[in-house]
Order: structure tokens, then sequence, then C-alpha cells
């Protein structure tokens, strides 16, 4: 681990000001040159600084800055929350367990309590991929600027069964895939003022920046999560399969968010999420279940077009299997 500066920034202004005047003689960053060092939880921030992937030369902690821990709903604008809320926060908020429960699920199921405890959600939206390779010092891989990517060549049960040509990780967050499914937005905050993005245009698939997961540029800092109300018609479910039950990321999971009329399903949103290297959208088939009636051959042909044009690895083979299960599961719960 290399030596860095640690400082608790009073304001975002003061957060923003550190970083540029850091940029970008004080800071090395092995993997992508990218300059960003602000600390939240410090949960995969630390690993990776362990791990020698980053060697920042500043840490800019965000944990002084008032306001950035509110989380606040309102049945007519939805749910809003800072980028310093925890896991367990959302897990313990009432009205995201009642108006939003496929988040609550996500949040209940990740990690474990004591990382729920520390980890807030700007840092899980911008953790960085858990495949070994990348994490590993001995492996130069693409996502690293290198020209290998030795997951396509070895060891990748935990990968991609979509988008793997680039570089078949998979995005870490599994919060990010009910927020996803929930249409949510995220706010950053730059040298040049505010922009809100859709999340579903925030996550950057490998095959058009490898070396990144997201849009957001080294001098941008998550300032609000939001998400928009839920209708009387929202039925919404949530569910992870993981190696063990507790202390891991998802194998695979699904968020899915049904508008019904009765029986019948007006719209929906599909997220898939340890399939890609982002929480990926299964359009085809929401349009499957659009306007028909929810019963188990309507879902098992959603369950078949959700899993067309999976293009899956040596050793992953089985997640074609899994997720066809998760989503029929979790159509069946949130229609129910
Ligand atoms: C054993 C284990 C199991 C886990 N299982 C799961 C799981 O099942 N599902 C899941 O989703 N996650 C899982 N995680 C990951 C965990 O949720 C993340 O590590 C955590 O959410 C990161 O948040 P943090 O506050 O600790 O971020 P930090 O470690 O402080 O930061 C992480 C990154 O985000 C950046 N960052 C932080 N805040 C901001 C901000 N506001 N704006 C811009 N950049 C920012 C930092 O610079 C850093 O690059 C697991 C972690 C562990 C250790």
């Amino acid at each position: 681990m290399n030596r860095f500066e640690y400082i608790k920034a009073p304001s975002i202004a003061e957060a923003l000001d550190m970083m540029d005047s850091t940029v970008p003689e004080a800071m090395v960053q092995k993997t992508d040159g990218s300059a960003r060092v602000v600390k939240a939880g410090g949960t995969d921030l630390l690993d990776l600084i362990k791990e020698g992937i980053l060697e920042p030369g500043r840490l800019i902690d965000l944990k002084n800055i008032p306001g950035l821990d509110k989380l606040s709903f309102d049945k007519e604008k939805g749910l809003q929350f800072g980028p310093m809320v925890t896991i367990a926060d959302l897990e313990k908020s009432k009205e995201v367990k009642q108006h939003y429960p496929a988040l609550y699920q996500a949040a209940a199921h990740a990690a474990t309590p004591q990382i729920r405890n520390m980890a807030t959600m700007g840092g899980n939206l911008m953790q960085r991929p858990r495949c070994w390779y990348f994490r590993s010092n001995g492996h130069h891989c693409r996502k690293k600027g290198g020209t290998t990517c030795f997951a396509q060549i070895g060891q990748n049960q935990f990968h991609s069964i979509f988008l793997t040509n680039v570089c078949p990780c998979v995005h870490p967050s599994s919060l990010a895939t009910a927020l996803v499914a929930y249409d949510g937005k995220v706010e950053l905050t730059g040298p040049e003022g505010k922009r809100v993005l859709p999340l579903s245009e925030f996550f950057t698939p490998s095959n058009v920046d490898v070396t990144c997961e997201n849009v957001a540029t080294n001098q941008e800092i998550i300032t609000n999560i939001m998400l928009p109300p839920v209708q009387d018609s929202t039925r919404a479910h949530y569910i992870k399969q993981g190696q063990r039950e507790s202390y891991d990321w998802s194998m695979g999971d699904v968020a899915v968010v049904l508008q019904m009329d009765g029986k019948k399903c007006r719209d929906a949103r599909i997220v898939f999420g340890a399939a890609a290297p982002i929480p990926l959208r299964r359009e085809s088939a929401e349009e499957v279940l659009k306007g028909k009636s929810i019963n188990e051959k309507v879902i098992e042909q959603a369950a078949e077009k959700a899993l067309e044009g999976a293009t899956p690895l040596a050793y992953n083979g089985y997640k074609v299997h899994l997720f066809k299960t998760l989503l029929k599961r979790t159509i069946m719960e949130a229609a129910s």
C-alpha cells in the first residue's frame, strides 16, 4: 500500500476543488489513469489500494459533508437519497420496504449486515468489478490497459453470458439491478455543475469503454439517487442467487417491476444483474409480458426470450438455466 494524504471534505464544492488540485500529479491509478479518490465507506476502495490496483495520492472523505446521508420519500415525487445513505439505511427504511420492495430485497440480500452498515450507495454504484484477473496483481488485463482478457480464456464461471466479447466481467452492484428496474436516475456534480442521467445510461458496457464501468468523469461526485413514484398498479420483486447466503456477491440476480391492470400486465421492466458488464435490461422479454395476463405459459415464453442471444463462456453455461429459473420465479412473485 502506498502513502497517501487523507482529508475530510467539509462540502461538495471543497471536495471537487481537492479532486481538481490533485489531478494529475499527486495521483497514480494503474487501472485507467483516472483520479477519482473520494472515499465513502471504504469497503471497496481500501481493497483496491491493498490489492495494488489503485495508488491514490490523496483520499477525500465525504463522510463529514452535511446532507449526503439523507433519504426522503414523497408519494408524488418518489424516493430520493444521498450517496452516503448506506445499504443498511435502505434495508431499514419503512418507505423503501413498502413502496420499493425490489430495492428492499436487493438491500437485504447484499453482502453481510456488517458490510451493509459501512457500504454507501454512492460507493456501491462506483465499486469496481470482482473479476479475479482484474483484482490480481499478476494479470495486466484489458481493464488495466493490457491487451489480453484472461477471463475469456481462463476461469470464467462467475463471468458474463451477455456482451462477453471485450471483457466479460460482471457489474458487481446488485442494488443497481433493482435501481435500473425502477428506472432510477443519478445526479452527478462536477466542476461544470450538475447533470442527471437515467441509471440505464450511467453504466458503460466494456465494448464501449473497457477501462471503466460508468460515464462519471474523474472529477464528478454522485450527489443524489432518485427513483420515480410508484403507482398503485406497480408490483415488483427481486431475487439474488449467490454461491452462499451471505458474504458474497451475486452469481445472478433479477429485478422485475410490473404495472398491472388486474391480472393483465400493462408495462414491465426486467433487469439481470451479474449477467453482463452492466445491469442488463431484457426488453424483448418485457415485450412478451406487455398486454398479457400473467400465467405460466407467458412467463415461460418471457424467460426463453430473455436468454436469447446469450453467449456463455466455457464454464458459465449454467447461468443460462439459472437466469431462466430466477426470472420465472421473480415474475411469478411480482405478479402475485
Ligand atoms: C464480502 C463482500 C460482499 C459484498 N456483496 C455485495 C453484494 O451482494 N451486492 C452488492 O451490490 N455489493 C456487494 N459488496 C460491495 C459493497 O456493497 C461495496 O463495496 C460498497 O457498497 C462500496 O461502498 P463504500 O461506501 O464502501 O465505497 P468506497 O469503498 O468508499 O468507494 C468505492 C468506490 O466508489 C467511489 N465513490 C464512493 N462514493 C462516491 C461518490 N459519492 N461519488 C463518486 N464516487 C464515489 C470511490 O472513489 C471508490 O472508487 C460486497 C462487499 C464485500 C466486501
